[in-house]
C-alpha cells in the first residue's frame, strides 16, 4: 500500500454545502490491473514515495482508498456547444482527496475513470485506455511546454471491457491540480442555487485558490477575482494559439476557474498549418475550430460574468470582460514577436504575423517545423525552411522579408537563436505519434508511451537521437478524426 508519511492530506471542497457534491466510492475495475505509467517526476514535486509504484495500482483500480480519502462527485453544470445543461458533474471521475506539496502547494486528486456517480446519466462511469493516455501524454506535453494545465500522476488498465464505438478496455487516471472547480460549478450555482451558493462558492475559491485578493473590501475582491479569472483565460488560450493547439470541447464545464488547460477529449496539435481545423469530428458546424478558440474563450467568460451578476455590479463585469481582449491580443502579440526572434516592438510586426499566418494557412506548411526552422536559420541556414513549402518562391521572397525585419533587432544571431529555441518547441504531441503508442499500450507494451512522454519532457532540446519523433506525420496520421467518446 502506498506510504503517506509526513504528507498533509485534506479534503477543502467538503467545506462546500453538500448541494456541491455527492460522496461517492469508486467502483472497482475487475480483473488483471496493470500500472501503465507512474509520473516520478511529480510524484517526487508532490513529495510522494516514489520507491514503489506498483503500490498505486490499487487506488487507481478503485479497490482501495488510502486512510483520509474521502471521495466525492463534484456538482457543476454548463454550456455544451452553447447549450445549457443542467445535468452535468463527475459523472465518472472522483476527488479523492487533496495533499500538500513540501513546498505547501495543495493539489486536488482526480480518480479519472472511478465507476458510476448521481451525475454519470446515460454513461457508464468509465474511461478507457485509449482516451486516458490522451490526457496523459498531452497535459504533460502541455506543462513542458510552459503551458497551465491539469497534471497526470498514474494511469492503470484493466481488462474490463468498455462500449465505445467499438469495444475497448477500461482504464482509470490520477489527474492532479490545484483545483477542479470549473466555470460550470459556478453556472450550477447561479442556475440552480441561488446568490447565497454564488458568494459561498466564490468566497471558498477565492480563499483557496486567489488567497492574494482576500484582503480587498468585498466589492473590489469579487471583480478582482472575475477579472483575473478572464485573463488568467485569455492568456491561456493565446498560449494554445502559439503552440498550435486545438483543444476540440471548449464547453464551460471545461473551463478550469484558475486558467489550466482542462479536459482533454479530441484535442490536437496543428501538423500543416490550417487556420480553420476542426480536430473534434462531432463538431460539425466548427464551433471549437482552431481560429475561433480566441474568441470562444470570450464567450465562455461572459457566461461565467452572466453567473456572477449577483456578485457583481454589471458595469465592473463590462469593464473586465473588456480585459480579455486586451490580454489575449497582448499576449498572443508578445508570443509572436519571439517566436520570431523580434526583440524590438516594430508598428507593422502585427502585419507580419498575419501575412506569415496567411502564408501557412495557404501553403499548409507544418506550424511547429517552419517555426524551428526559423529559430536555426543562422546554424543551419534556409534550406529546412524552404523545403516545408511546395513553392520555394513563396518561402524565399518571405524569407526575405523577415530578413530585411531583422536588421533592426540588435542581438547576435546566435543569441537570437537560443530564444527562439527555447519558445519554438522542436517536439510536440502530433497525433499520429499518440495513435502509435496507443496501440502498442493495447498490446500490452507500455514502453513505447514512456519513450514519447520522455521526448515531450524537454519539447525545446534538440535530442539528434530522436529526430524521428520530430516528423512531419506520415500519410496515415494526417488529418486523424479524432473520436469525442473517450
Ligand atoms: P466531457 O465531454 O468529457 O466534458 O464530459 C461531459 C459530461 O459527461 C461530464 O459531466 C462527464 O462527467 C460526463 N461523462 C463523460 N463520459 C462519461 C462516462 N463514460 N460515464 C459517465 N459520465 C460521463
Ligand atoms: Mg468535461
Ligand atoms: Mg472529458
Amino acid at each position: 500500500m502506498a506510504s503517506f508519511s509526513g504528507i498533509r492530506t485534506r479534503q477543502r471542497y467538503r467545506e462546500l454545502p453538500e448541494t456541491f457534491y455527492t460522496p461517492v466510492r469508486p467502483t472497482p475495475l475487475r480483473g488483471d490491473i496493470k500500472l501503465v505509467h507512474f509520473n516520478t517526476d511529480l510524484a517526487r514535486e508532490m513529495g510522494l514515495d516514489t520507491t514503489s509504484p506498483e503500490d498505486w495500482t490499487e487506488v487507481g483500480a478503485g479497490r482501495a482508498l488510502l486512510a483520509g480519502m474521502d471521495p466525492v462527485a463534484m456538482k457543476y453544470t454548463g454550456h455544451q456547444f452553447g447549450m445549457y445543461n443542467p445535468d452535468l458533474g463527475d459523472g465518472r471521475g472522483l476527488l479523492l482527496w487533496e495533499t500538500e506539496d513540501p513546498d505547501g502547494r495543495i493539489r486536488d486528486w482526480h480518480l479519472k475513470g472511478a465507476g458510476q456517480t448521481p451525475y454519470s446519466r446515460f454513461g457508464d462511469g468509465r474511461a478507457v485506455l485509449r482516451s486516458t493516455i490522451r490526457e496523459y501524454l498531452c497535459s504533460e506535453a502541455m506543462h513542458h511546454l510552459g503551458i497551465p494545465t491539469t497534471r497526470a500522476l498514474f494511469l492503470v488498465s484493466s481488462r474490463e471491457p468498455v462500449r465505445r464505438e467499438t469495444l475497448e478496455t477500461a482504464a482509470a487516471m490520477l489527474r492532479v491540480a490545484d483545483t477542479h472547480i470549473r466555470f460550470g460549478h459556478f453556472e450550477y450555482a447561479a442556475h440552480s442555487l441561488g446568490p447565497e451558493a454564488v458568494k459561498t462558492l466564490a468566497d471558498h475559491t477565492i480563499r483557496h485558490h486567489f488567497r492574494e485578493l482576500t484582503g480587498l473590501p468585498e466589492n473590489e475582491r469579487y471583480t478582482s477575482f472575475f477579472a483575473e479569472v478572464t485573463r488568467r483565460t485569455a492568456r491561456m488560450v493565446a498560449q494554445w494559439q502559439g503552440v498550435g493547439f486545438c483543444h476540440g470541447v471548449m464547453n464551460s464545464d471545461n473551463m478550469s476557474i484558475i486558467g489550466d488547460t482542462f479536459d482533454y477529449g479530441p484535442y490536437a496539435f496543428l501538423d500543416d498549418f490550417d487556420a480553420g481545423y476542426i480536430c473534434n469530428h462531432t463538431d460539425q458546424q466548427g464551433r471549437y475550430a482552431y481560429n475561433r478558440q480566441p474568441g470562444i474563450g470570450f464567450v465562455n467568460c461572459q457566461l461565467l460574468a452572466r453567473s456572477l451578476i449577483s456578485l457583481i455590479d454589471e458595469d465592473d463585469l463590462r469593464r473586465a470582460l473588456r480585459e480579455y481582449e486586451t490580454t489575449y491580443n497582448e499576449t498572443f502579440l508578445e508570443l509572436m514577436r519571439q517566436k520570431l526572434g523580434l526583440e524590438k516592438g516594430d508598428e507593422n510586426d502585427l502585419t507580419l504575423i498575419m501575412d506569415t499566418f496567411s502564408m501557412l494557412h495557404e501553403h499548409r506548411v507544418d506550424y511547429t517545423l517552419f517555426f524551428r526552422g526559423l529559430s536555426r536559420l543562422p546554424s543551419r541556414g534556409a534550406t529546412p525552411v524552404r523545403d516545408l513549402f511546395v513553392d520555394r518562391k513563396v518561402a524565399d521572397e518571405w524569407l526575405a522579408r523577415y530578413g530585411q525585419r531583422l536588421q533592426d533587432e540588435s542581438r547576435s544571431a546566435s543569441e537570437r537563436e537560443t530564444a527562439m529555441c527555447g519558445i519554438n518547441p522542436k517536439f510536440i504531441l502530433r497525433n499520429y505519434l499518440a495513435q502509435q503508442v496507443i496501440l502498442e499500450a493495447g498490446e500490452g507494451d507500455y514502453q513505447p508511451l514512456t519513450d514519447l512522454l520522455n521526448v515531450l519532457k524537454r519539447p525545446f532540446d534538440e535530442q539528434p537521437e530522436n529526430e524521428h519523433y520530430a516528423a512531419q506525420p506520415p500519410d496515415w496520421g494526417r488529418h486523424m478524426n479524432i473520436s469525442c467518446s473517450s
